[in-house]
């Protein structure tokens, strides 16, 4: 099946009870014993420990990303930790990007730094800078492409071979791109990492987040005790929400991703914005890699570098409409933030720099919006 296809229908089964043909919410915590006191013949025992509208979204998340399997957690946050704690040991090594999202970074240098793990920032546009960062005691790589926010590009099946050939794990946060536009199991990855909160959702009304496997191993047992003992999971309602979602999620991902195309290059001709960061433009670093790596468009997200300073970027953001100033992507409503208010104590983004995530709104409107908030 193509992947629109599986997006509709992956997960689903038949209903007994009545026929119904979207999934029904299970809300029960808890399932019935047989008469002998085995657990019932459909599998479910306790809600912590598995659902059958969690297991039906992990079924099409698997698909999707073509995995052996996904782990459902309450958050992308959740998921990121759950590949830390699954994945490193007291001691350990991880390469991350020098651009990645800032909540990792904040795992890392305190959460992790207990277990006395170290990490290095690298800029990954260049695939030999990875291989330079690894040490004897890196257990992980986590790539994040395009990255959060300066749309940074890697190649991820050069990485994947550095790491094969290293003996790395190899993570990609796929959470701005999807499995609609890169596959990194199929590039070679080990595991794909996503804030479901974001895309899969594309509402902004609900919070997610998942680890998919290329393979079933020791380490997807961790992964799973993770979630099931440490008790990370997202409620069936949350799970019933994302499962509905991610069945329009291409169509969602090809008007979002076109409409970033337009505003991309409207934005680069115009007098009030310094640059654009859009793997789409040719002339993005990285934009060959891109082309190779993205199947069919390049993306929701993009961001710019207002001319001036902090205050005409932070002006720039409160005079639009359409467009809220608020956090968070991935949704069918335009959003836009000053990253550098929101980065905390690892703050980097430039002080002019605003992201953009593109919604579904009709691009002509949005060009307006920004283009009367530019004047
Ligand atoms: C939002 C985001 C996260 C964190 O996900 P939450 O669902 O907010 O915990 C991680 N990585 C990326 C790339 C994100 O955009």
């Amino acid at each position: 099946m193509k992947f629109e296809t599986k997006a509709v229908h992956a997960g689903n089964s038949k209903d007994e009870t009545a026929g119904s043909v979207s999934i029904p919410l299970y809300l029960s915590t808890t399932f019935e014993r047989d008469d002998a006191g085995a657990i019932g013949p459909k599998g479910f025992v306790y809600t912590r420990l598995n659902n059958p509208n969690r297991m039906a979204l992990e079924t099409k998340l698997a698909e999707l990303e073509n995995g052996a399997e996904a782990m459902a957690y309450s958050s992308g946050m959740a998921a990121t930790l759950a590949v830390f704690q699954s994945v490193l040991k007291p001691g350990s090594h991880v390469i991350i990007s020098d651009d990645c999202y800032h909540g990792v970074v904040h795992l890392l240098k305190n959460t992790f730094a207990r277990w006395n793990v170290t990490y290095t920032e690298v800029d990954m546009t260049l695939a030999q800078n990875v291989e330079v960062a690894i040490q004897e005691n890196t257990k992980l790589i986590l790539i994040e492409s395009p990255s959060n926010p300066q749309l940074k590009i890697t190649d991820i099946e050069a990485v994947a071979e550095i790491a094969k050939k290293r003996k790395v794990i190899l993570a990609c946060d796929n959470t701005w791109a999807t499995p609609c536009i890169i596959q990194p199991l199929t590039l070679g990855a080990d595991l794909v990492i996503h804030s479901s909160t974001k895309y899969f959702g594309g509402h902004s009304d609900v919070l997610g987040g998942c680890v998919v496997v290329k393979e079933q191993n020791e380490l997807t047992d961790r992964l799973r005790e993770f979630q099931t003992i440490g008790g990370v999971v997202p409620s069936p309602f949350d799970c019933w929400l994302l499962f509905r979602s991610m069945a329009t999620l291409s169509l969602r991902m090809k008007a979002q991703s076109e409409s970033a195309m337009v505003i991309a290059a409207e934005l680069s001709k115009h007098p009030g914005i310094e640059k654009v960061f859009y793997p789409g433009l040719t002339s993005h670093h990285n934009h060959e890699v891109a082309t190779r790596q993205m199947r069919g468009n390049f993306g929701g997200m993009l961001s710019v570098l207002i001319k001036g300073g902090e205050k005409e970027a932070l002006n720039f953001a409160s005079r639009l409409h359409l467009f809220k100033h608020a956090t968070s992507l991935g949704g069918v409503e335009s959003l836009v933030e000053h990253r550098l208010s929101v980065e905390g104590d690892n703050a980097k983004s430039p002080p002019n720099l605003i992201r953009i995530s593109v919604g579904i709104e009709h691009v002509d409107d949005l060009i307006s919006d920004l283009n009367q908030a530019l004047a």
